[in-house]
């Protein structure tokens, strides 16, 4: 499962198109819009790009994009759906480009949100640069989730621990797993080569999660807020490299977070 140089350079030129694609759905988010012109946008721009949109039939997946709306933790089908001021929305997008797959989520404010909304915003946006810190050779899977664990549940909030990120390359779910929980020094070593989303799932109150009768959307049991973030980072002999970072953030703590990372 590791990757050559060669390899990385193919799956960063995907991660620039999820990034650009990215931006440009956080640029456009607004109230009364709905999560299908959302996944329209996203299609025709990653397919101009040359890509491909790796979630539109996976597994029978209808759209291009997962949009995930408050109480939606991950895997939101788009549709008629209309966003309303004060909503906050995971985007989860997925481009395969000359066979490589790159995969990033953000959580965005529609319009003004309130205080709670915003600090988990940051809580979890916190805990992916904090799992990400984590990537350098020697370490291991485990202690990514236990940074994202420790972090997350300091502000009293839940770890979803039914869905993990995933090793990624050829295919959108490789090994290993990366769980958002866990023991520090457990799992597998981290080497140079090895490609990893992590995304941390984050909740506002029990960490417990059901599955909508759509068989896709994962929702929290009590109905309270979820956050969720991911990028597709690279282990190199330098440190990690995140493959999805993107140039322009809407969001000031996106770039800081990451370059803070990078660095
Ligand atoms: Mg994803
Ligand atoms: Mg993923």
């Amino acid at each position: 499962m590791l990757k050559s140089a060669r390899e990385i350079e193919a799956m960063r030129r995907s991660g620039k198109i999820t990034a650009t694609v990215l931006t440009e759905l956080m640029k456009s988010v607004r109230p009364g819009q709905t999560t299908g012109e959302l996944d329209r946008l996203a299609e025709e721009h990653i397919r101009g790009a040359g890509g491909v949109p790796t979630f539109k039939g996976y597994n029978g997946f209808p759209g291009s994009i997962c949009t995930s709306v408050n109480s939606e933790v991950v895997h939101g089908i788009p549709g008629p759906h209309v966003l309303r001021e004060g909503d906050l929305l995971s985007i989860d997008i997925g481009t395969t480009l000359d066979g490589y797959v790159s995969d990033s989520a953000v959580t965005v404010p529609v319009g003004k949100i309130r205080r709670n909304a915003q600090r988990l915003l940051d809580v979890t946006l916190e805990c992916l640069a904090i799992g990400i810190a984590q990537m350098h050779q020697g370490n291991r899977v485990g202690d990514i989730g236990a940074a994202v664990q420790r972090h997350a549940e300091s502000h009293g909030y839940g770890v979803v621990r039914e869905l993990v990120g995933h090793g990624v390359g050829r295919a959108m779910h490789e090994e290993p797993q990366v769980p958002n929980y866990g023991d520090r020094g457990t799992g597998m070593e981290l080497r140079p080569g090895l490609v990893l989303a992590v995304e941390p799932m984050i909740t506002e109150g029990s960490r417990r999660v059901r599955m909508r009768k759509d068989g896709w959307t994962v929702v929290t049991a009590d109905g309270k807020l979820a956050a969720h973030f991911e990028h597709t980072i690279a282990v190199t002999e330098t440190g990690p490299q995140i493959l999805t970072l993107r140039e322009y953030a809407e969001h000031p703590d996106i770039a800081r977070y990451a370059s803070e990372v990078v660095a």
